[in-house]
């Protein structure tokens, strides 16, 4: 059970920033019988899929990275109150000890980086935050890295109306100069970089850690629950194109078996955001560190 690995000289820490309303598995997964989940009760809450919203604090000897924002502090108006906590959670996370008693220290001035995986509003939470309906950085000193096909597709007139949350966590980044938007395989630091891995969203991406002769793969949404691994042609009902988002999954999936990543699936329950990909009598399982 685990929440947090080293890959290399890298530190990988989940943190969950808010826990969504469960959903019916036969709405969350379309097309996917109650009979299919015979064999996976273990990964349903109370018979529902639970999700969790959350992201990684990943720190490198380059400087310290979000990959994704969570949810944020809203407010959401199809949750009512329930917002999220992550700027509290990553506060202990991200500040040195030495720098306890520095008040004129933020937590979030060591971020150097901010990967976005997707443009979903549970992954630009924080991105930004309002004062007098100003938008200021959460993370002032940090690179906002976010992939050109998502960035394309969600700021489009349409879209944009469709989805507020581009508006206010996305949008502003521009005219803030903090926005860098990548597209391919691209190389952040010695040690971190992105890799397409489209379906879920039309730009979506991974995170590849390479460190130390190790690696590790920050899925993103290309995983929503461990019974994916399982079952890499069970497709979120959100997903853009479900036929890429099985192929890119069961392609990745089976890299990461045969090569020993690590990965780090923020959607997972608090404890086993951190696992490896095992197989037992021909299926593939999910295996918390
Ligand atoms: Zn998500």
């Amino acid at each position: 059970m685990a929440d947090r690995c080293t890959v290399g000289n890298v530190e990988i820490i989940a943190v969950v920033d808010m826990i969504p309303p469960a959903r019916e598995p036969s709405a969350f997964f379309a097309g996917v019988t109650a009979n299919q989940w015979g064999p996976y009760k273990e990964y349903l809450e109370n018979g529902q899929v639970q999700l969790y919203y959350g992201a990684f604090v990943v720190k490198t000897k380059d400087g310290t990275m979000m990959v994704d924002t969570g949810m944020g502090p809203g407010p959401h108006p199809e949750r009512g109150n329930r917002t999220g906590n992550l700027y509290e959670v990553i506060r202990p996370v991200l500040l040195p000890p030495d720098n306890t008693r520095n008040t004129n220290v933020s937590p979030s001035d060591e971020v150097k980086f901010v990967v976005h995986t997707h443009l979903h509003a549970d992954h630009v939470g924080w991105n930004l935050r309002y004062q007098g309906g100003m938008p200021a950085p959460t993370f002032r000193r940090a690179r906002y890295i976010l992939p050109k096909a998502d960035y394309d597709y969600y700021t489009t007139k349409e879209m944009l109306e469709k989805f507020p949350h581009i508006q206010k966590q996305v949008m502003p980044l521009r005219r803030l100069r903090l926005q860098e938007i990548v597209e391919g395989d691209y190389q952040i630091t010695g040690e971190v970089s992105c890799a397409p891995a489209p379906g879920h969203t039309p730009g979506h991406q991974v995170v590849m850690v390479n460190s130390g002769g190790q690696k590790a793969m920050l899925v993103g949404d290309l995983l929503h629950s461990p019974v994916q691994v399982a079952e890499p042609s069970w497709c979120a009902a959100v997903d853009y194109d479900k036929n890429q988002s099985h192929r890119v999954r069961e392609q990745l999936l089976g890299q990461a078996e045969r090569e020993g990543w690590i990965i780090a699936a923020g959607h997972f329950p608090p404890g086993q955001q951190v696992g490896k990909v095992v197989s037992r009598q021909g299926k593939r399982r999910w295996q918390p560190l």
